[in-house]
């Protein structure tokens, strides 16, 4: 690991964030430019590149194949990798669990949905899923409800209850959706639209002790603090996207706890890895580690906050989810707090001509209906999602442009 960011001790206030920044060569080769769509994928540190290229030029081979120095090392680094994954949660039995690569939170859920979750349920059982998350944490279930029917198993697939004005869930609702079938739940850690945190250290408490609950950590894990060891975390199952977290394009995972019902274990003829990718994910980690995911979610929160102060008091916009910026550490229990996403629109102004209009100024936002189930095409908004890289000078200017279009 390399000595450039022994940053862990540096207190608030310390100018960690920027030495951050000037990690990632893309970021700083193009000061003109602010990227402010972490959320789609994150920009990479020179030390995943390094361990890309160390790999590409000293080892590459494939996994679990050869016999030769190169194929060993590779087999090595992806054993490696998935312990790595397991100590990056803070597993409390890694000896139980399991990892699985994936190319991201997409396969990691459907490798779940089809793999575990499907040879589990019999006629009658209901599993719980949420229909204004991302998309890639429904359709892998509702997938899920068609391949049982086509065997002659009728499940039922009902609706995680929201808090309209929030986006949050509405965990009340939700212990009285839950049955005596009820099978599994899926739920997403931090909203993609929304930003806000979904207050998942509720649900174990509204589903109770026995149900699997499946967690989509897309926007967590690589942006805060994800801790499977800690009670208020009691989740079955944790999938990510690795290339969210730093690390290269393809690749992502599945976590298992492997102890409410059988242990995970993706069927079929697996072929040969994303062993680059792996390679990037275990630097990644290391780096996240190091820089302290508590750190980059403060900042990321603190740009947040910084956005939507001055944002939700210009009349021309309308933020979603929650319209204030409820940082990290409110004291308001039944809050959503927002983690560094914040999604808007403008009251005149389509939402694809404006991510025009704010690429023409340097940033690069994200301007669709941002992948969400059930939402309507052509009714976009524009996100902004933030990272370890972002500078509040970045978001100033981005405020003075909005403002300029209010
Ligand atoms: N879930 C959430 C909450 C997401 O934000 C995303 C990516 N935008 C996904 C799932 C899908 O991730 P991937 O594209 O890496 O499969």
């Amino acid at each position: 690991m390399s000595a450039v960011y022994p940053l862990r001790e540096a207190g608030p206030g310390s100018n960690a964030p920027r030495r951050l920044r000037e990690e990632f060569p893309i970021v700083t080769a193009h000061p003109e430019l602010a990227y402010l769509d972490s959320a789609a994928t994150s920009q990479k540190p020179r030390a995943v590149l390094d361990a890309v290229q160390t790999y590409l030029t000293t080892s590459n081979a494939n996994a679990g194949r050869g016999t030769y120095p190169w194929a060993n090392r590779t087999t090595e680094v992806v054993e490696r990798a998935r312990q790595r994954v397991k100590e990056f949660l803070g597993d409390p039995d890694p000896a139980r669990s399991s990892v699985h690569f994936t190319s991201g939170t997409t396969e990691g859920l459907r490798t779940v949905a089809r793999d575990w979750l499907v040879p589990l349920l019999t006629d009658g059982d209901e599993i719980l899923v949420p229909f204004a998350d991302h998309r890639a944490n429904l359709e892998p279930w509702l997938e899920a409800r068609r391949l049982l029917a086509e065997r002659g198993t009728d499940i039922r697939v009902r609706a995680l209850p929201y808090q309209t004005a929030s986006g949050d869930y509405d965990h009340r609702a939700l212990a009285d959706a839950v049955t005596p079938r009820t099978r599994f739940v899926a739920v997403t850690h931090v909203h993609h639209v929304y930003g806000g945190d979904m207050n998942v250290h509720r649900i174990r408490a509204a589903v109770g002790p026995h149900v699997p609950v499946c967690l989509d950590a897309a926007q967590s894990v690589g942006h805060l603090p994800v801790d499977v060891g800690d009670p208020g975390l009691d989740v079955d199952f944790v999938v990510f996207s690795g290339h969210k977290a730093m690390a290269l394009p393809g690749t992502g995972a599945v976590w298992a706890r492997d102890t409410r019902g059988p242990a995970l274990r993706p069927g079929g003829w697996q072929g040969t890895p994303n062993t680059v990718g792996i390679v990037s994910l275990l630097a990644a980690l290391d780096w996240l580690d190091e820089a302290g995911p508590e750190r980059i979610a403060r900042h990321a929160v603190g740009l947040a906050t910084r956005l939507t102060d001055r944002l939700r008091h210009l009349d021309a916009y309308e933020i979603l989810g929650c319209p204030t910026s409820l940082a990290a550490g409110t004291p308001l229990p039944e809050s959503q707090r927002r983690q560094g996403i914040v999604t808007f629109r403008h009251r005149g102004i389509p939402s694809d001509d404006l991510g025009f209009i704010l690429f023409s100024h340097g940033f690069m936002v994200r301007a669709d209906s941002l992948c969400q189930a059930g939402a309507d095409p052509t009714e976009g908004a524009v996100r902004v999602s933030l990272h370890v890289y972002n500078t509040e000078e970045e978001i100033d200017r981005l405020l003075d442009v909005l403002e300029s279009l209010a």
